[in-house]
């Protein structure tokens, strides 16, 4: 018997997300790897209401399904180049994270940091993201250990947490700067030394290079150089 279902569907969004990440460049790739991160879920329409979390504050973590608003191409590929594998190795693009997508819906599991009403606006406040801020969210469900957690898993070419030994230190105008800042953008040193660990820039820059690069956290702009030995954070500006 043939199977007939539709093949379209349309969906409203619950939510948006604001996170520290204002551009795509040196978002950690996956949830947990960076975890000074402060981020919330701002529910919106008719999922504007206490009723609808009631009893997810009982758990750790959560799930978020979201859209990846900024990589919704018309044409994906059937094929990926994963950081992991050096962004040279192509496999199937279900055989990756990468945002592109057939359908570009992700999903991420982040800590809870509690759920509390602002203005009459219901939040879900995380940390551990790994999502752009302005992404639109589709669902959030609670992380049930026993089912989500699968201790014996084979994660093939991607086995544990990405390397993030990188020592990262700050030039003295940095360290000024931060001072100033640290009150209005909590454990900024420690969001920044966190993300830039991770080594955000491509796999295939030559690391022999000081390179300088720059990413926006906040409204803050951030340029740090890479060298072998470590990176050092040059400058810590608020976005005019
Ligand atoms: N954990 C999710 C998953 O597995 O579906 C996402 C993994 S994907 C590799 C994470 C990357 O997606 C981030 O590093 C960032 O570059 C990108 N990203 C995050 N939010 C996005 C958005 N709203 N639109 C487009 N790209 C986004």
């Amino acid at each position: 018997m043939s199977l007939t279902f539709d093949t379209t569907f349309t969906f409203d969004s619950i939510g948006v997300v604001h996170s520290p990440y204002r551009e795509k460049f040196a978002i950690p790739r996956q949830p947990g790897l960076v975890t000074a991160d402060q981020g919330y879920i701002e529910l919106s329409g008719p999922c504007n209401r206490e009723e609808i979390l009631r009893g997810l504050e009982a758990f750790s973590h959560a799930w978020i399904l979201f859209v990846f608003h900024e990589a919704m191409r018309e044409q994906w590929k059937p094929m990926a180049r994963p950081p992991r594998l050096g962004g040279n190795q192509k496999v199937g693009v279900f055989a990756s994270r990468s945002p592109f997508r057939p359908n570009p819906i992700g999903q991420s599991v982040v800590k809870l940091e509690g759920i509390r009403a602002h203005s009459g606006q219901w939040r879900v406040h995380f940390s551990g993201g790994d999502l752009l801020h302005g992404t639109p969210v589709l669902d959030i469900k609670p992380y049930l250990p026993y089912a989500d957690a699968i201790a014996d898993a084979n994660g093939a070419y991607a086995p544990d947490k990405p390397g993030a030994d990188r020592p990262v230190r700050f030039s003295e105008a940095a360290s000024a700067s931060l001072a100033r800042l640290e009150t209005e953008y909590p454990a900024l040193q420690l969001l920044i030394e966190q993300v830039i660990a991770q080594q955000p820039q491509p796999a295939y820059h030559r690391q022999d290079e000081a390179k300088i690069y720059g990413m926006m956290l906040y409204d803050l702009n951030i340029r740090w150089q890479q060298s072998l030995q470590d990176a050092c954070v040059i400058t810590v500006e608020k976005q005019r």
